[in-house]
């Protein structure tokens, strides 16, 4: 029976276990204490266990709880480095684990870790396997997801993906890719006094204005096409700075802001765009831009019959007994590594928590309980499991 197994999700254990993961502290590329820790946790709950070392201050854990064959693969996938935030020391409180990295997301590595120990405690014959992948390279800005890049590369994946954070109670099957601009509109010399410079000199900051428009007519062409459940593609603009004094007229000028962009965009063709209207600029304006583009994550898409889709939300409205909608994200996550590059579907889905990279983070005890309950229907439906 499925609600015996259900039942053997053990909060203490999930509690104990959240809370030993937000006690070692495990900044972006220095992850080695937690993977040791992590990698020694699924050893001994009976877990195949892997270290790899491609990235020697931030390995990969590759546990795998091994199937009779038959089945598909299912990877649950988690990151173990947070923020480098300080955070008040991790402590229990009215149900909720307190500590740097519960939300974000130490609380789905544990909710995974006790699906899979629950699966293997109960000596049930899966046909799949269960893959469970925790790494460390995953918050910017000092890491890009280039460690489950090199796992995607090696054919080291499930055949399908649930990433355990992100998304709780919503289940996203389209989602934005992101892409940040860093221009700089100059003209040559130094900056010189506005009455002593030739009348006709490029002026850095008109060029960025005239790029800013270029920006702000394309952004309003897109808005009147808004993707389905995931909105439009965007720009935004964050900074804009140039000049020193009034009456100084200035060299330089220079616009950094994002442009979002939906899974039937490329990469590319955002490149191709933003090349275009520089083109524009500096024809216009004489000016020259310096444009660095850099790609975050692509969008991504998952079809709402993939058989992961399918098994994930009955699995949610059998334990939380309401249907998981789906829904758009803008929310960068590592989905698109597995999607576009890997080929294979991945969802988000773990443990609701709050405040992931603000002063104060923490998990319910009642949301490891579901996820981890969401994580074993999931897995018995998704890889097969003899019947006896
Ligand atoms: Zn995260």
């Amino acid at each position: 029976m499925t609600s015996e197994l259900l039942g053997c999700i053990d909060a203490d254990r999930l509690q104990h276990l959240t809370l030993d993961l937000v006690r070692i502290r495990s900044y972006t590329g220095d992850t080695r204490e937690v993977a040791a820790f992590y990698a020694r946790h699924l050893e001994q709950i009976g877990l195949e266990v892997e270290v790899l070392r491609d990235f020697p201050n931030a390995p990969c854990v590759v546990a795998r709880l091994r199937g009779v064959g038959g089945g598909p693969t299912l990877e649950l996938n988690g990151h173990l480095d947070t923020v480098p935030v300080d955070h008040p020391a991790p402590y229990v409180a009215d149900g909720r684990v307190y500590g740097r990295g519960a939300a974000d997301m130490k609380g789905g590595l544990a909710a995974m870790a006790e699906a899979a120990e629950v699966i293997a405690e109960s000596g049930r014959r899966l046909k799949g396997d269960v893959l469970l992948v925790a790494h460390g390279l995953h918050e910017a800005p000092d890491g890009h997801g280039e460690d489950i890049r090199e796992l995607v590369r090696r054919g080291v994946k499930g055949d399908a993906v649930i990433i355990t954070e992100i998304s709780a109670d919503v289940l996203p099957v389209v989602g934005l890719g992101l892409s940040i601009f860093d221009a700089t509109v100059r003209r040559p010399g130094d900056a010189s006094h506005e009455l002593l410079t030739p009348p006709g000199t490029p002026h850095p900051i008109r060029g960025a204005v005239s790029l800013v428009n270029l920006m702000e007519v394309r952004h309003a062409e897109l808005a009147r096409n808004p993707l389905p459940y995931v909105g439009a593609e965007s720009y935004f603009l964050g900074t804009l700075h140039g000049g020193d004094f009034f009456n100084r007229w200035t060299n330089a000028c220079r616009v950094v802001g994002t442009r979002r962009y939906g899974p039937d965009t490329a990469f590319a063709d955002v490149e191709a765009e933003l090349r275009e209207m520089v083109g524009r600029v500096e024809a216009e304006t004489g000016c020259s831009v310096d444009l660095a583009l850099t790609r975050v994550r692509d969008g991504f898409r998952v079809a709402e019959t993939e058989p992961i889709v399918v098994a994930l939300r009955e699995a949610y409205r059998a334990v939380a007994g309401r249907e998981l909608p789906l829904v758009g994200s803008r929310m960068v996550g590592d989905a698109p590594i597995f999607i576009q590059e890997g080929g294979v579907p991945a969802v988000y889905h773990g443990p609701g928590g709050t405040g992931a990279h603000a002063d104060l983070e923490s998990v319910p005890i009642a949301e490891l309980v579901r996820a981890a309950k969401v994580y074993v229907l999931t897995t018995l439906s998704y890889v097969g499991c003899e019947s006896r």
